[in-house]
């Protein structure tokens, strides 16, 4: 894709996959069977051995993980608000208030003084959002949600593969979501997971993927019914991720590592091109972290942003802005939220551009990107 538009995220699919989907097709399971399975084992093995329940989409396992934190009327949420809406809109749609706290200047995550401050006596999750692919500071927000009597949620839609201080993303947290869109690090088309150390989490989130259906005995309120019998004891959703797609997952999984280290290289492409210019910011690695780096945040600043992403579409170079803050949405605004409520997240919205990246860009794809800024800034 050397001369026309690139995109600022691609899927990166082999014959791996297409052979892995065409199995399924052939085969007897068309929507939930071994596939399924497979790859929430696989994935489980990704998450330094943390059971994980595959779901339709990243929006569906924030949905489904909130419910399975009992988040409910009268809670409230604390989250960041650079983050794609569906971290806050999921919460909100089961009743709770969205406590939106502002976020670290530098990695553009939740500060967890700021959540400290945002926390109350209704909290029922602090709900940390891994920008970009780099990890939040979850050590410092466990505290937060230990000492306000809630659960540590981590969105990460962007960082399937990264790390924090040895331990990988998906361990960590009480309960850890995933997206498999299609631009994101590994893909199913659409899709997603939920994962959970603690047992009852993750047997909740099984449920409410699956209408709340109660299928063993044991469970049942009426076991002497009839052995096709199965009833809800809680209200529920179909979020179930077919067979069809968890066989592509399963083949991507494999790849992850690759993904992650090419991903990496053109990170670190940016970095030593743009090192040194002082019009822009480019992101940062905490101590600790080890990223999985899903998108390249650059920073402009005196303004020029928006000059700099006309800029790049001009030359077919298919920026994206990552993201208006949550609470700039009409709906929220409706709801009475103003601006100006986090400073940082606006201030870094307004720098922000997302640079081409993806594993299939080549270095001369990268190179053509740094061209164009560079050509830009006068640099
Ligand atoms: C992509 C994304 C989601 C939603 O995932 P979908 O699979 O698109 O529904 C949620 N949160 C963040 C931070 C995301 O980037």
């Amino acid at each position: 894709m050397a001369s026309d538009f690139l995109p600022y995220g691609r899927q990166s699919l082999g014959d791996d996959e297409i052979a892995a989907v065409a199995e399924v097709l052939r085969g007897d399971w068309l929507t939930t069977g071994p596939s399924v399975t497979r790859f929430e084992a696989d994935l489980a093995e990704h998450l330094g051995g943390t059971p994980a329940v595959a779901v339709t989409s990243g929006t569906a396992a924030l949905h489904v993980a909130y419910a399975a934190a009992g988040v409910g009327a009268g809670d409230e949420v604390v989250t960041s608000p650079l983050t794609f809406v569906a971290t806050a809109a999921t919460a909100a749609l089961h009743g709770a208030k969205v406590v939106f706290a502002d976020v670290e200047q530098d990695t553009g995550n939740l500060d967890p003084e700021a959540a400290r401050a945002a926390a109350g006596p209704n909290t029922r999750v602090v709900a940390a959002v891994d920008y970009a692919g780099h990890p939040a500071d979850l050590d410092a927000l466990r505290t937060v949600a230990e000492s306000a009597d809630a659960l540590l949620l981590e969105d990460a839609a962007h960082s399937i593969g990264g790390a924090l201080n040895g331990r990988p993303v998906g361990s960590i947290a009480d309960v850890t979501t995933f997206s498999f869109f299609a631009t994101k690090n590994l893909t199913t088309a659409e899709g997603g997971a939920v994962a959970s150390p603690s047992p009852d989490l993750l047997a909740n989130a099984a449920a409410f993927r699956n209408h709340g259906l109660v299928r063993e005995k044991a469970a049942q309120r009426y076991p002497d019914e009839g052995d096709w019998h199965q009833e809800v004891h809680a209200f529920g959703l179909n979020y179930r991720l077919p067979d069809v797609l968890c066989a592509l997952g399963i083949a991507q999984l494999r790849k992850l590592a690759a993904f992650k280290s090419r991903r990496a290289e053109i990170h670190q492409r940016y970095d030593k091109a743009f090192a040194g210019l002082d019009q822009v910011r480019t992101p940062v690695t905490r101590a600790g972290a080890d990223p999985m780096w899903h998108l390249y945040p650059l920073r402009a600043r005196d303004g020029r942003r928006k000059a700099l992403f006309e800029h790049l579409r001009s030359k077919g170079i298919g920026v994206q802005v990552n993201y208006i803050p949550a609470y700039w949405h009409p709906v929220f605004e409706d709801l009475g939220y103003r601006r100006g409520l986090c400073p940082n997240a606006e201030r870094y919205y307004e720098e922000e551009l997302s640079l081409p990246l993806f594993p299939g860009l080549t270095d001369s794809d990268v190179d053509r990107v740094i061209d164009a800024v560079r050509e830009f800034l006068g640099a």
